[in-house]
């Protein structure tokens, strides 16, 4: 279990150092910024919607490794979804962390992310850019974690 963990961090850590899909998403109305006064955690998600799926996911943002991470996995994980199974990804995601739920298999990659539920003051981070693709889906421009 932990070397599993240590796997786990150093995947955090290499996403973190090198997020996926990090950058500007221009010619897009579904964009959000999400900020975490807690921890400082600032970023920006946007994405493009074509006939209710999810064909591009991008975020740009500075904040710590466990924010920064979680954006870029959850970038990844967001292609090619529809706006309904992005919002399944949500709450499963959200039960992972707060609610204290096992992780399902729907999370795939993303339950690399679980240990931080050990972390209650991280759980903000991790949860930052999930709070900015919701406020992406409904329309709305700020969400903060507070
Ligand atoms: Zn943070």
């Amino acid at each position: 279990m932990d070397n599993l963990r240590e796997l786990y961090q150093q995947v955090i850590i290499e996403h973190a150092k090198s997020p996926r899909n990090f950058g500007e998403l221009k010619n897009t109305a579904h964009c959000a910024n999400g900020f975490n006064p807690l921890c400082g955690d600032k970023l920006r998600l946007c994405l493009t919607i074509e006939e209710h799926k999810i064909t591009e996911a991008r975020f740009q943002g500075e904040g710590c490794a466990i924010s920064m991470a979680s954006a870029s996995l959850l970038t990844e994980s967001l292609k090619n979804k529809s706006t309904e199974e992005a919002e399944q990804l949500f709450s499963s995601f959200q039960d992972m962390l707060v609610n204290e739920q096992p992780p399902t298999d729907r999370l795939g990659k993303l339950t690399i992310l679980h240990g931080v539920a050990e972390f209650p003051s991280r759980i903000k981070c991790a949860m930052l850019a999930w709070h900015a693709l919701m406020a992406a889906l409904k329309g709305d421009d700020e969400v903060s974690t507070e």
